[in-house]
């Protein structure tokens, strides 16, 4: 580019050399590296000689940018061609140097830069307004703001003239202390570091003096380091701010003022800018069209067209037609109309692209009149305009707009959102490059809020919460601390982390809805191995179980003791010889019948065996009672001797508190658990923050700590903690575990300034995440999947515990039991009312009194024999004899009475084995019957002898 320049600007001295007769010729020395100047220069002397009888002509010569001996050429060379004035060079050194030879020969310079004219050269016209009336405005719009702080951060050093009159601002009301902080950017394009370090400063004004090369970039920065948020404002002082791109700024929130000298769409300004691009694209042989865009036209190329316009004016106004003729840069004189021209100039008033082109009477552009613009979401907006004269005058109330609730409301802004590097809600990326910005962060709250700004369509830039502390009320200080007092400063926006929304907080801040649920628990290490346990057969049942056996074995026992003495069937002949006994023995005596319990239980039978229907009844459902709780024993006690027992130290939080093994424990550092135990009513709860209060020292400032506090070998600690985080660590640590239930249940929320309009917004896309199903994805990668997760999945597969039986394991069967039982009482009572009414017949006595004895005998409890009842004997004659005989037929249904008759043996019936006796017992019953049968026959056979006369 520069080569063809400068074989360009060899065709230009040389254009410059053959200056037309009658021609009135400005100079010009271009080094700018760019067709703009050079066009801006050209179109301006055009439209100067429109209409002119001597017209005038532009010589241009192109030097290198910062070239001194060059541009010294240049200006030799335009000296040859009886130049009336001399615009440029823009380099500050060189324009120096051109200056200091123009200054001595007199010959007017045209600068429109923003350089230093503290020296005045007399020969020097410098249009670009004057620094002390350009701070000014800056100046009067802080005041407007009403600012009590703000930072000023300038680019260079030649920016600092212009912010003379905003420093002074401090001076100047000494009752309202006006606090300012002026910060230098660094050399290069990578601000952040400093931004950074304005930013923990908390100021939240800004005012920013740079090239207008730079601004984009400063900005972005600013935006990057999270320095633009809705409370944050700005004011630009770059008079060309309105043609750098603000579409990243709009929506972002931050009010940004900056101001113009002309308004873009005015047709005079189209009309320069139609002619600026034509010039330009023909200077550059038609390959730069469009060299400057609608609304790009920069100050100094409308300054360079206003300096040729009223300097061509002022040579008109004097009638001037000769230039510097005979004036060459070796020669000792000096143009005679120079300093003429240069005093008229000085005087002149004409309004010009840039405004009002005035001097003042030290020759300086002090009359400035701009309009004020601000960022709106529209674009530029004009508030106002700013003259010397009259200060800011509004044209627009500057009213902060109005948030509108719902999603658009965020569209477009930025926002900071804090976060602490607490895993895995947030946490540094693993990688081997150097990652910047947002880049640097991974992690399940980080992923939320990516989500939330595609879906709102927000920027945000994420901010660490180094010390990690939430937030909690200090009730000494009367202040919020950590995350919390940051979003009630405003400091930043949103905090998202494992942060617990809780009822004071809701107080200082607002949540979203919760994007998870959670509730506090313990952290411990995993049961040790429990040493062996020489009882461990008692293990599979449970105490209770136990009890209601034994209370079973006790019932079932008296229960057969009480039928046995019921049942008639059960009172048995014990010397079957003896046709008719005086007493009938009963096997079930007390100890006999706790003898036949427990030798069922045992699986080991007995030699008694129940007769009677109910008796038998009974001894079934025991037998089957037996049967259910044996198997059941014997398989839990299978499990019980496999299963690797282990031991809990403790089980609950009751364990805790109690503490009998003395376990030291804590919660997080005034975090959310810690505020629980001390909020809490319950007496436990209370029992374990006076102990929390009390051991500071057991109180770790992260979960991370905590955990390891828990792990450690010499401490047995145990660490309250939410539920959530401890699922996270399980997972990748397996030596620990989470110990008993939820002790409360709440959630974690995002938090934001209190009455916020992002609240709504904000919640009703956690909840669509929620109902779309993507926070549960999330959850498992960042819990399961990701960072060593999944480790200790397998860890506890078989090692379920065998748990003793209870009560609802077997209670079936006592129901079972208890129900045959009932059977068999009333089945007991049956046979002993059939039996009683039999007797009762045969014995010739009422129902009743048979009844009364038998119970009376049977409630006696007095021994397992008894006394077989007879018929009284006390009739006579005939009718005796009757009465004889019915009793031998009632003898032949009453098997009881005839049944031993036909054996002698005196031993006791209770010796016998009980099936020998039942087949023997079922012989003499026979035998009986027959015997019986026998005599009664006989007797007839007699009675009816006795009936026949003798002879
Ligand atoms: N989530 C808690 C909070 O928001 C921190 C952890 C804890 O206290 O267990 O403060």
């Amino acid at each position: 580019m520069y080569a063809k320049l400068k074989c360009l600007q060899c065709l230009i001295i040389l254009n410059g050399l053959f200056y037309v007769q009658g021609e009135r010729t400005i100079g010009a020395i271009i080094d700018d590296g760019s067709f703009l100047f050079e066009a801006a220069f050209n179109v301006a002397i055009t439209a100067a000689s429109e209409n002119e009888e001597s017209p005038f002509a532009a010589s241009v010569v192109r030097t290198p940018p910062g070239d001194i001996m060059e541009a010294e050429t240049a200006m030799c060379t335009l000296l040859e061609s009886n130049i009336f004035g001399v615009y440029g060079p823009k380099t500050k050194s060189t324009l120096h140097h051109v200056q200091s030879i123009a200054d001595f020969l007199e010959i007017p310079q045209l600068i429109a830069e923003p350089v230093e004219t503290l020296n005045r050269n007399w020969t020097a016209v410098n249009l670009y307004p004057n620094h002390i009336a350009y701070s000014q405005i800056f100046a009067d719009i802080i005041k407007i703001k009403a600012w009590d702080e703000f930072t000023i951060i300038y680019e260079g050093s030649e920016h600092l003239p212009f912010i003379d009159n905003i420093i002074s601002l401090q001076e100047l009301d000494s009752e309202v202390k006006m606090v300012i902080l002026v910060v230098q950017l660094p050399d290069g394009d990578d601000y952040r570091s400093q931004l950074k370090t304005v930013k923990a400063s908390g100021s939240l004004n800004y005012v920013i003096s740079c090239g207008i090369d730079k601004l984009p970039l400063i900005l972005q920065q600013i935006q990057q380091v999270g320095l633009m948020s809705d409370d944050h404002s700005y004011i630009i002082m770059d008079p060309d701010f309105q043609t750098i791109d603000i579409e990243p700024y709009k929506h972002g929130g931050s009010n940004i003022t900056g101001i113009r000298f002309f308004d873009p769409e005015l047709e005079d300004i189209q009309n320069f800018i139609t002619s600026l691009n034509a010039k330009v694209k023909e200077l550059s042989e038609g390959q730069i069209e469009n060299a400057v865009a609608e609304n790009g036209l920069t100050l100094n190329l409308a300054l360079v067209y206003d300096s040729v316009i009223l300097y061509t004016a002022a040579i008109n106004a004097m009638g001037l037609e000769e230039g510097a003729e005979n004036i060459t840069c070796d020669s000792d004189d000096s143009w005679t109309f120079g300093s003429t021209l240069i005093n008229h100039v000085r005087t002149m008033e004409i309004d010009g692209l840039t405004g009002l082109i005035k001097f003042d009477e030290e020759g300086l552009r002090s009359e400035l009149e701009v309009d004020v613009l601000e960022v709106m979401a529209h674009g530029f907006e004009k508030i106002g305009s700013w003259t010397t004269e009259d200060g800011f005058t509004e044209s627009r109330k500057i009213v902060p707009p109005v948030e509108q609730e719902g999603s658009d409301s965020m569209k477009g802004k930025h926002f900071i959102v804090i976060t602490a590097l607490s895993a895995p809600y947030g946490m540094l990326k693993e990688s081997s490059k150097q990652l910047e910005g947002n880049d640097r962060y991974e992690g399940f709250g980080i992923e939320i809020i990516e989500e939330l700004a595609k879906m709102n369509e927000f920027n945000y830039t994420f901010d660490i919460q180094v010390d990690g502390v939430y937030g909690s009320y200090d009730s000494k200080t009367g202040k919020w601390t950590g995350m919390m007092e940051k979003i009630m400063d405003g400091r930043v926006d949103f905090a998202i982390t494992d942060l617990t929304i809780t009822a004071a907080r809701q107080k200082a801040v607002d949540f979203t809805s919760p994007f998870m649920n959670l509730g506090i628990t313990i952290l411990y290490k995993k049961p040790t191995k429990q040493p062996p346990d020489l009882f461990s057969f008692i293990s599979p049942f449970s105490y209770q179980v136990w009890g209601y056996l034994a209370g079973a074995y006790v019932g079932v026992s008296a229960l057969l003791f009480l039928l046995g003495r019921f049942a008639p069937e059960e009172w048995q002949n014990p010397y079957p010889c003896i046709e008719e006994p005086e007493t009938l023995d009963n096997q079930w005596t007390f100890a006999n019948s706790f003898w036949f319990t427990l030798g069922s239980v045992l699986t080991q039978g007995s030699e008694i065996a129940p007769i009677a229907v109910s008796t038998r009844m009974a001894g079934s459902m025991w037998w089957f009672f037996t049967l259910i709780m044996v198997s059941s024993y014997t398989a839990n006690l299978a499990a019980f001797l496999t299963v690797e027992s282990k031991f809990y130290a403790i089980k609950s939080v009751s364990d805790l508190a109690n503490n009998p093994y003395e376990i030291s424990y804590g919660a997080k550092k005034g975090g959310a658990t810690y505020s629980f135990f001390k909020e809490s009513d319950n007496i436990l709860y209370q029992k374990m923050y006076q102990y929390m209060d009390a051991h500071p020292e057991m109180m770790p400032p992260t979960n991370d700590i905590g955990l390891e506090r828990v792990k450690s070998e010499t401490e047995n600690y145990a660490f309250l903690m939410e539920s959530s985080s401890i699922e996270y660590l399980v997972e990748r640590n397996c030596d620990v575990a989470q110990v008993g239930g939820l002790l409360d249940s709440k959630g974690y929320g995002i938090a934001m300034k209190k009455n916020s309009p992002y609240r709504q917004p904000m919640s009703e896309s956690i909840l669509q995440l929620q109902e779309q199903g993507k926070i549960s994805r999330m959850k498992d990668k960042w819990w399961k999947e990701k960072r060593g997760g999944g480790v200790c999945a397998d860890d506890d597969e078989g090692s379920g515990d065998a748990q003793p039986l209870v009560l609802a394991n077997v209670g079936g069967v006592f129901i079972v039991l208890a129900a045959g039982s009932g059977m068999a009482v009333i089945c007991a009572f049956v046979e002993m009312m059939f039996d009683v009414w039999l007797t009762a017949r045969r014995v010739k006595v009422s129902f009743k009194e048979e009844l009364i004895a038998e119970l009376k005998f049977i409630f006696s409890f007095s021994g397992d024999v008894k006394p077989v009842r007879h018929r009284e004997s006390t009739g006579s004659g005939s009718k005796e004899s009757k009465k004889e005989e019915e009793k031998e037929e009632d003898d032949v249904e009453s098997h009881r009475e005839s049944q031993n008759r036909d054996e002698l043996a005196p031993s006791r019936h209770s010796e016998r084995s009980s099936h020998s006796h039942h087949n023997s017992h079922s012989r003499r019953q026979s035998n009986a019957i027959q015997m019986a049968r026998m005599r009664k026959y006989s007797r007839q056979y007699s009675n009816k002898s006795q009936l026949i006369p003798e002879n």
